[in-house]
């Protein structure tokens, strides 16, 4: 759930406000709408979707042409095109985000490459597939009863289908891969753009430019007047900030030598028998081996070695990267929790006993609230697994799953990497 992107994400079209603005008034354009990072959702066979509106639909949100390349003027484009600091700006309205385009082929033959690229609306015409847009409407400020009005106007209610904001974490309970995977890079880019409204380097107001890809200072525009004021940093060379970030996270299973048993945590989080890997953010000055060697020592009181990665999860709460790993750690040694308290136990479960709660029909939830509650019956009902683990929409689930079914191996070489102390 949330990899393998379905889209061309154009990423070298991003700063040409022509190609913005005729992308986005293509008749075939589909958004995903979110409200306080809540997607708008719709209802089919009895399951909450993602709703995907046309641009028709959605302009009472957007506001007024040009969409991008907003010159000083309102409804003018700018004539300062050839500057960084307003490439495809879009300093008037909510940010947009441009997610790409899902081609008819996977071949890319459409591709649109920038060296071919002369006439906007002409390469728009001939571009086959559907773009997909996002943006969060929070900023926009608006009364319940506008947003409704307008969301009454789509062709999704007239034609009798209701729309909702769901929460953003129950959109895997029913989402497939395709729109999971739109979801994930919407969701986190729409998060960056409204939790950076201030330049980092100078605290001035950001906006939004490269379709919704990066952040401008306003005080870079070059109508504005900076009489009395120090440079910002951003306007020289190449900054962090300004660009969208993944927070890397580790996440692993630690399994003994005999390969026949690991090593799962419960969160102090979750109530109930609910088990998984342990996991924790790649600090500053770290690899991947030394943040799971770190984190499993701090969570766990357990020295791991032969660090091997397995695969990666993008986790759109808000924007991290969960990087999946199995590790190994000796079984026969003490686990320990209370260093830094954070799980509320931890402990070696074989094969035989994981195989028992894969296998059942209920033994594994993501859903927290429903967790709760059924991890309230546990022991009380003789059909309850005896713990649960995280279904496979999430990497846990994954690195669980494909251990338990004797998908692991270690290689039998060592990766010859600095040591450090655990
Ligand atoms: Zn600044």
């Amino acid at each position: 759930m949330f990899a393998g992107s379905p889209l061309n994400r154009l990423s070298w079209l991003r700063n040409s406000h022509s190609f913005l603005n005729s992308i986005i008034a293509s008749p075939k354009s589909r958004w995903l709408l979110f409200k306080s990072g809540n997607p708008l959702t719709t209802k089919t066979e009895g399951k909450s979707i993602l709703a995907y509106l046309s641009t028709k639909d959605v302009s009472p949100f957007i506001g007024q042409a040009p969409h991008f390349g907003q010159g000083r003027e309102s409804g003018l484009l700018t004539s300062e095109e050839q500057i960084s600091a307003t490439e495809a700006v879009r300093h008037r309205g909510s940010p947009i985000v441009f997610l790409g385009l899902h081609e008819n082929t996977s071949s890319g033959s459409g591709a649109l490459p920038s060296s071919e690229f002369v006439d906007a609306d002409k390469a728009v015409a001939k571009l086959e597939g559907v773009p997909y847009f996002a943006m969060d409407i929070s900023d926009l400020e608006l009364e319940e009863p506008a947003i409704q009005a307008t969301l009454n106007e789509t062709e999704v209610v007239k034609a009798g289908t209701s729309l909702t904001w769901l929460d953003a974490r129950s959109v895997m309970t029913n989402a497939n891969l395709f729109d999971g995977a739109i979801f994930a890079e919407a969701r986190s880019m729409v998060d960056w753009n409204t939790r950076n409204r201030f330049c980092p380097g100078c605290g001035a107001k950001q906006h939004s430019l490269w379709g919704g890809w990066k952040l401008g200072c306003s005080t870079l525009m070059p109508w504005v007047d900076n009489a009395g004021r120090k440079p910002c940093p951003s306007g020289k060379g190449l900054h962090n900030f300004t660009h969208p970030r993944s927070d890397p996270v580790v996440i692993m299973l630690a399994v003994d030598e005999t390969g026949e048993k690991i090593l799962l945590g419960q969160n102090n989080r979750f109530k109930g028998q609910f088990y998984s890997a342990l996991a924790g953010f790649i600090e500053p000055g770290e690899t991947f081996e030394d943040a799971v060697k770190r984190e499993m020592w701090e969570e766990a009181g357990v020295k791991a070695w032969d660090v091997q990665y397995h695969s990666g999860q993008p986790w759109p709460f808000p924007a991290s990267l969960m990087c999946g790993f199995y590790a190994r750690a000796d079984s026969t040694q003490p686990v320990r929790t209370d260093l830094d308290n954070e799980l509320s136990d931890a402990r070696w479960f074989t094969r035989q006993e994981v195989m028992s709660v894969l296998t059942h029909a209920t033994g594994s939830y993501l859903d927290l609230a429903k967790l709760a509650e059924a991890s309230s019956q546990l022991n009380k009902d003789a059909n309850e697994p005896p713990f649960r683990v995280p279904p496979t929409t999430a990497i846990a689930g994954v690195l669980i799953k494909d251990w338990a079914e004797g998908k692991v191996q270690f290689p039998t070489f060592s990766v010859n990497s600095p040591k450090g102390n655990l």
